[in-house]
């Protein structure tokens, strides 16, 4: 199917721009349902992963991309892709909050995750520090009362891994439209489909990207100055994460096409005019330290694969100052791992 469909083509900006309504962006591991194929089994899904939900929706450019790609992906296939993906959004939507109505034009992400959890009430705050501090994080309503009393939270000092041949990680990343947000906890990349991670005989798809400074999960006790965090989910919405720590040496070229979309406003999209390339974002080496965890953030659902690169990439000291300047900590403290059973590559 390499001709452009006449009747669907003109209908694509207007189901990126009911995607772009219903997914806000959130802070941390949490990331929005990707393409699904069965609308009923992704609205179970969704209310599910009610927490754990919606980043912004791939940019709206990515449309053109993937029809100019038909053999990857037939204009069929993405618009059931997006049929499933708006009926998904509008089950978890008629479940778990009103929906949020704003113009499509304004590329203005709806709230800070917490927002849209409880059925309406007012967004608790959660912060990095003071009120609304991570030790708080479990009072500040019903559905986060995990990131209090949950036994398998992330982060955690990792140590005393089991060192087995693990399979190595699968990485299918292609160059991919991005935009960026400051959603008011991180700095965040939303990507465009066709990059995903097979693992364990699963296939996840990337989501979005965003940092922490300093790292939040230590090796042996060691912090780095930054980590990445890839947010991955599948099609049963299930998370992996893989996360990229950062140390100080070398300007990285992907980070900075980041740091070149940083939007001037917080919680305003800015499409960057190139694309990222995300295999630039790991490092050379790929072994890496895997357990099961949770999202470093409100609501900190648990569940979530982490997988663990134990090579740092490497941020020159003026990248790690214009993150540092946005976001001097924000770091979710070690969690227990009472006992987990954490793996590691030989
Ligand atoms: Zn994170």
């Amino acid at each position: 199917m390499s001709r452009p469909n006449p009747v669907l083509s003109p209908l694509l900006p207007l189901l990126l721009g009911a995607l772009l309504i219903s997914g806000p962006a959130h802070a941390g591991e949490a990331a929005s349902a990707p393409a699904q194929p069965s609308p009923a089994k992704a609205a179970a899904k969704a209310a599910a992963q009610a927490e754990a939900a919606k980043t912004a929706p791939p940019p709206a450019k990515e449309a053109p991309a993937a029809a100019a790609a038909p053999a990857r992906v037939s204009e069929e296939e993405l618009r059931q892709r997006l049929e499933a993906r708006i009926a998904a959004v509008r089950a978890a939507q008629a479940e778990h909050k009103p929906a949020v109505h704003k113009p499509a034009q304004v590329r203005k992400v709806a709230a800070p995750a917490a927002a849209d959890h409880g059925g309406g009430h007012a967004a608790p705050h959660w912060s990095y520090g003071g009120d609304g501090g991570p030790a708080e994080w479990g009072k500040l309503q019903s559905g986060f009362s995990l990131c209090g009393n949950g036994k398998r939270q992330s982060p955690i000092d990792i140590r005393g891994g089991v060192k087995v041949d693990l399979e190595p990680i699968r990485f299918d990343y292609r160059p991919t439209g991005f935009n960026v947000v400051d959603n008011g906890h991180t700095v965040q990349a939303n990507l465009g489909g066709g990059n995903s991670i097979e693992v364990a005989g699963r296939r996840y798809e990337l989501v979005q990207f965003h940092f922490h400074r300093p790292s939040e999960e230590r090796i042996n006790g060691r912090q780095y100055e930054m980590v990445a965090h890839l947010v991955h989910k599948d099609l049963d919405g299930r998370l992996a994460v893989v996360a990229v720590l950062m140390d100080q040496g070398r300007q990285h070229p992907m980070v900075q096409l980041v740091w070149n979309s940083l939007p001037l406003e917080k919680k305003e999209e800015t499409m960057s005019p190139v694309p990222i390339d995300m295999n630039l974002m790991l490092p050379e080496d790929r072994r890496y330290y895997t357990y099961m965890g949770s999202l470093t953030t409100p609501p900190c659902s648990e569940g979530v694969l982490w997988l663990v690169l134990k090579q740092p990439a490497q941020l020159s000291v003026e990248q790690l100052a214009v993150f540092a300047k946005l976001y001097p900590m924000n770091a979710r403290p070690i969690q227990q791992a009472s006992g987990r059973m954490i793996k590691e590559s030989n």
